[in-house]
């Protein structure tokens, strides 16, 4: 078997690691179709375009396949857990690899290429964390980590005399040096920051942000916008049943509008304000304490009553109300992240 005529998946996440363990693969001689999976999580903006001029530099396809509505489970019920965040590391590396095993199936490639250095993240990069998720993945030997593959255990391509031992380097741990001297020295220039700030999941108000909706609606009740609209505005939980979204500029507020189905809308009438939005079963007294939240935020001075309009499906009222003090103890006490 030549190398030329075997070829590989290779996981693209848009940062240095994957680029240079995609680039190693290529620079080997194996064919390579590159997959970067948009699970609805990700961070980084042109984080496709980034995955794309890699897939160029490298001189290989690139497919960007949109995983989001299957991705819900792996947030919802993670087998092993959330780390720091509401990340589920482990489960999130074994679904992207169960999905680039059924892209080698399909594409009639022979091993999947990752850019995951031992060492590196502390939830899912250890020795056993590897091994565990090449298992879980049904890959076994046929997941190949290319920037470590000398300290770990021998995989498909070496153990059918494709390559040697060292053929694959030998990165571990956080260190970026050797990456970014590589990085130079391939011509690889089009790449995202660290993998550690990839996902919205790690980032503390987000997290906190859906701890309380999966408390208060369950994890299975929440669709996809949902989950989008937790990145969006100021959020205050009114009661067990009931939340108010506060956009904080323009651009929120555009972004807000777009979520309005199935909410209420509160949005001032005579003087500039924010969009916000009720979610669930709101009473009429939460319902004034909502409009005086975000009445607090319109440009009205402290005593003038602010007129609103709530509206939702076929049905609009007016609001007339004080803005909510801003030392008002609700302020932070309601605040969710
Ligand atoms: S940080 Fe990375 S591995 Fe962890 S859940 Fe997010 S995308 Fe997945």
């Amino acid at each position: 078997m030549e190398r030329a005529h075997v070829k590989a998946i290779a996981l693209l996440s848009g940062g240095l690691d994957s680029a240079l363990a995609t680039a190693l693969t290529r620079r080997l001689g194996f064919g390579v179709v590159g997959v970067n999976f948009s699970t609805g999580f990700c961070t980084g903006q042109g984080r496709c375009d980034t995955v794309l001029a890699t897939g160029q530099t490298l001189g290989i396809p690139v497919r960007l396949l949109d995983v989001a509505e299957e991705y819900l489970s792996v947030v919802r019920h993670p087998k092993f857990g959330y780390g720091s965040g509401m990340n589920p590391c482990l489960d999130c590396r074994i679904f992207m690899l169960r999905k680039a095993r059924e892209l080698m199936e399909e594409e009639g490639a022979e091993f999947v290429v990752t850019g995951e250095v031992l060492g590196q993240r502390p939830m899912s990069q250890h020795y056993r964390a590897l091994k565990l998720v090449a298992e879980e993945s049904g890959l076994g030997d046929r997941l190949v980590r290319p920037l470590s593959g000398r300290l770990l255990p021998p995989t498909w391509p070496e153990k059918q005399g494709l390559v040697r031992r060292e053929d694959w380097l030998d990165i571990q741990g956080r260190s970026r040096r050797r990456q970014l001297a590589l990085a130079r020295e391939w011509g690889i220039e089009a790449f995202g920051q660290p993998a550690g700030g990839c996902c919205i999941l790690l980032e503390k108000t987000y997290a906190a942000r859906l701890r309380d909706a999966f408390a208060h609606r369950g994890p299975d009740a929440m669709t996809l916008e949902d989950f989008a609209l937790l990145r969006h505005g100021r959020h205050l939980r009114l009661s067990p049943k009931a939340k108010l979204i506060v956009g904080r500029d323009e651009t929120e507020n555009a972004v807000l509008a777009g979520f309005a189905k199935g909410r209420i809308r509160l949005e001032p009438l005579d003087v500039p304000g924010p969009t916000a939005l009720v979610e669930g079963e709101v009473t009429e007294e939460e319902l004034v304490l909502a409009a005086r939240i975000a009445a607090r935020y319109a440009d009205a001075g402290p005593d003038q009553e602010v007129r609103l309009r709530a509206s939702w499906a076929e049905e609009t009222k007016e609001l007339k109300v004080r803005p909510l003090p801003p030392d008002d103890p609700r302020l932070r006490a309601l605040r969710v992240g």
